[in-house]
């Protein structure tokens, strides 16, 4: 397969705006690729060479980028660098350059896709002293023989932004109007919910169709996408959304880790499937040792303990754990306790389709007394006083709140899924002063005055799971202070974009823009009806959407969400029904 065949699909993909169109070019295209290469390709689409979860990422720094791109293309670095200052694109600067090369290729092959697989192998094997010297001129090597378009997406990939705007539900609608039929697609997203791998669906699908796919099970060697919770605005309505009896847990203020224990040793991952075994080595250790099976997939939250008195920290404390050096002392000054409240494998057998109280059973049998690992409080609780003690209890414990779980025999751990089968009831509501939103930065306003030569305020989005597109909901000035907002420019820096990216549905236009990708906690007042606001577009009223009144940021980065877990549009649109009443 020709490489340039694909960087004309990645082209077309980008041009159109439409995830039908996206759909049908893709489906159309991977007919014509053998079951590795869609494997290949599915990865490449996706900016990467391997699964989201795969440790090593190719994130090659855009300087470096530039200087193999001024390589290829025969021009100083300058040159390079100055239409990178323009365009804030590597991607744009070497479709530009390598379309006026002044390099003659001595040895010029064209790239194929195996090339270029081999290449990016190269590159993200390179270690030690010169490796980024290897890698340049590993990247000017493919880049020289790359026509522009080509180069421009080879440029992308390394650098880890694709923007093409083909999300994995689009490739898995594709993969479904492509192998299988319209109906098929749940079974699709289940292999990858339970996998999150969409190359492996893809190749498994191409080579055994259907069947294939429904023999992909949960194992010990994938993470599995996280199940998630629905909100209610008071506990009496949890209560009755429950039928009158649930199990209730205390809510944690941590950070989830699903570990992954076989022979001796554990894996363990965010929510958003980043790789957290080097973070928490001491977790990891524990959960072998207490171990009393073979294998197992477990889900806990991660929560910092004062190391004198073994009361719960706040979550801020927890994320200083995710820093890449010094981890040593980072274990003994910040330890760690795991509340465990799901299992979700066990020795070969695939323990998601089990009720709750079936899991809850043989979760609390599967380790040994630890001092680091322990189950999260939990009760069933059969009235709306019942309910309001375990709260009253949860917050003096100083949890965030509760999680009310089914016990229904219909109890399924949904992976990849929001649903009413788990509710989350925080203080935030209890106090009825505030509800808070997790949301995604796609803009940013200069700021004036004492804020003059930075940003001022940023406009946030929530995702539209419907159309896959971030939506605005909020133009956030407050909560920041001077350190957040000396930081924020560098912090935003990566994902800055030229113009409105494609995924981003915006009418308030900002000073800068940002692809989706650092997400933020707001807290806000009420939700009201917006005409420059563009979630829910319509849903309440024509030509309006809805907004949030008086956001102010809690000081919370959440970069243990990724923007596609944010707040949703349907969550808030929710809230905004719930509420009752518009203000405005
Ligand atoms: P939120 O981040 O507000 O959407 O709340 C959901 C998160 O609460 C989960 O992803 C977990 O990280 C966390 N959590 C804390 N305690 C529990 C619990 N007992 N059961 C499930 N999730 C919990």
């Amino acid at each position: 397969m020709l490489y340039s065949d694909i960087a004309r699909v990645f082209g077309r993909l980008e041009e159109t705006g439409s995830r039908l169109e996206m759909t049908s070019i893709l489906a159309e295209f991977f007919a014509k690729l053998e079951p590795s290469e869609l494997r290949d390709v599915i990865y490449l689409s996706q900016g990467r060479l391997h699964p989201e979860f795969y440790p090593i990422e190719l994130g090659m720094a855009d300087k470096l980028v530039l200087k193999a791109i001024a390589k290829a293309a025969g021009y100083p670095e300058e040159e390079a660098e100055r239409i990178w200052q323009k365009e804030g694109d590597p991607g744009a600067v070497a479709e530009d350059m390598i379309s006026r090369k002044r390099q003659l290729t001595l040895f010029s092959e064209t790239l194929t896709l195996e090339n270029v697989v081999q290449g990016l192998t190269e590159i993200e094997r390179s270690e030690g002293k010169d490796s980024q010297s290897q890698k340049m001129k590993i990247l000017s090597r493919m880049l020289s023989n790359a026509e522009p378009e080509g180069a421009k997406y080879l440029c992308r990939i390394v650098t880890g932004r694709m923007r093409t705007g083909a999300s994995a539900m689009t490739i898995l609608d594709a993969l479904a109007e492509c192998f299988a039929d319209k109906s098929d697609r749940p079974e699709i997203e289940r292999a990858f919910n339970v996998t999150c791998d969409m190359g492996l669906v893809g190749e498994t699908l191409a080579r055994g169709g259907l069947a294939a796919v429904s023999s992909i099970q949960v194992t010990v060697d994938n993470p599995i996408k996280v199940m998630l919770a629905e909100r209610l605005p008071s506990l009496p309505e949890v209560m009755a959304r429950m039928g009158g009896r649930c199990a209730m847990e205390f809510k944690y203020d941590g950070m989830r880790i699903q570990a992954h224990i076989s022979n001796g040793s554990s894996r363990l991952y965010s929510r958003r499937l980043e790789n957290l075994t080097g973070n928490f080595p001491d977790i990891g250790e524990h959960l072998a040792q207490s171990l009393k099976v073979k294998e197992a997939i477990i889900e806990g939250e991660c929560v910092a303990v004062d190391p004198d008195t073994g009361a719960m920290l706040p979550f801020q404390t927890v994320t200083h754990r995710r820093r890449k050096h010094g981890m040593d002392s980072a274990v003994k000054e910040i330890p760690v306790k795991l509340f465990m409240f799901d299992i979700l494998y066990l020795d070969g057998e695939d323990m998601t389709q089990m009720p709750y109280c079936e899991r809850r059973r043989v979760l609390s049998q599967t380790f040994a007394e630890d001092p680091l690992l322990t189950l999260t409080t939990m009760e069933v609780v059969s009235s709306d006083e019942e309910a309001e003690a375990f709260f009253d209890r949860a917050i003096a414990s100083k949890c965030e709140g509760v999680m009310a779980k089914s016990i229904s025999d219909a109890s399924v751990y949904r992976a990849g899924s929001r649903g009413f089968l788990w509710i989350k009831y925080k203080k935030d509501y209890h106090e009825a002063l505030t509800d808070t939103f997790d949301l995604t930065v796609v803009g940013a306003f200069y700021g004036m005055g004492k804020r003059a030569g930075k940003y001022g305020a940023l406009l946030m989005a929530s995702p539209d799971s419907e159309t896959g597109k971030f939506c605005t909901v909020c133009k956030l000035g407050t909560g920041f202070d001077d350190a957040f907002l000396d930081a924020l420019p560098g912090m935003l820096e990566r994902f800055k974009s030229e113009s409105c990216p494609r995924s981003v549905e915006a009418k308030m236009i900002p000073d800068v823009w940002f692809e989706p990708g650092m997400v933020l906690e707001v807290v806000g007042a009420e939700i009201s009806v917006s005409p420059i606001h563009t979630a829910a577009w319509g849903w309440v009223k024509e030509d309006a959407g809805i907004g949030i009144r008086f956001p102010r940021y809690t000081g919370r980065l959440r970069d243990d969400k990724g923007p596609e877990a944010s707040t949703s549009v349907q969550e808030i649109f929710d809230m905004y029904e719930m509420q009752g009443s518009d203000a405005v």
